[in-house]
């Protein structure tokens, strides 16, 4: 039985207040029957460690690079998301791809990367409107996907979380429909049988794409849907706590 898991990821968005009153709501409010997940930028994380301690709401890290130490100036490592007290990590999210040039190959080495550490990836795989468009949208899911799957043996995979987000979705206010999501979602599903049934049944694939508390009941009713990665909607407490207790 997957549990309805609901994660936000706040983007590079965040001040002082904004954590210590986004976070005090959500961790008052969060349902028990719903994994929570917040992902803050990571200047905040050790304070969001310290505010969510004690509760059921877990934290995570945006990014990270492959390496664990050295001189990469202006990089973090996985095993310092986890000192800073994360489990988890965006990988592959389509605004490193687009903006960062990040290539299925980086997101392989970062998924191993979180995974050596203990963290859990996130793995983010999606196609563009021009993609969908041109009749591309499960070459492109195949390709992303497939770059993890092909690269992890099944006890890794086991650990990771997938999700699907359409990029012509993220942020636009245009969110797949839930058959056309569910449809997507049922293909990642087969990808993961391929590899295992047992990974394909256990697995989490995520929806996002301009998730909010009223379609979120509608997406996480698909068969294959097991819940959200939330963006913008995950900054506003009253919206999000109603994305992670659909009603
Ligand atoms: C995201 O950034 O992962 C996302 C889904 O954003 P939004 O919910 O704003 O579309």
């Amino acid at each position: 039985m997957r549990r309805l898991l609901v994660a936000g990821n706040w983007k590079m968005n965040a001040s002082k207040v904004m954590l210590n009153e986004l976070l005090a709501s959500i961790v008052e409010n969060a349902p028990q029957q719903t994994d929570v997940v917040v992902f803050p930028p990571a200047p905040y994380l050790m304070a969001a460690s310290d505010k969510l301690q004690g509760s059921a709401v877990k934290l995570g890290g945006q990014n990270i690079n492959p390496n664990d130490s050295g001189a990469y100036t202006g990089e973090i490592s996985a095993s310092m998301m986890i000192d800073c007290g994360c489990e988890a990590v965006l990988v592959g999210h389509s605004e490193r791809r687009t903006l960062y040039a990040e290539t299925d190959a980086d997101v392989l080495a970062k998924t191993e990367a979180a995974l050596n550490a203990g963290l859990i990836p996130y793995v983010c795989i999606g196609e563009t409107l021009a993609e969908r468009e041109a009749n591309q949208t499960e070459a492109v899911i195949e390709q992303q996907i497939n770059a993890v799957l092909n690269g992890l043996n099944v006890q890794q995979l086991a650990k990771c979380v997938f999700a699907y987000e359409p990029v012509w979705a993220i942020g636009t206010g245009k969110t797949a429909s839930p058959e056309q999501a569910q449809q997507v979602h049922a293909f990642i599903r087969g990808l993961l049988a391929a590899k295992d049934e047992k990974l394909a049944l256990n697995s989490h694939v995520l929806y996002g794409g301009s998730v909010k508390a009223d379609n979120a009941k509608e997406l996480f009713a698909q068969q294959d849907i097991d819940g959200g990665l939330v963006g913008g909607a995950s900054l506003k407490a009253e919206e999000f706590l109603g994305i992670c207790n659909p009603v």
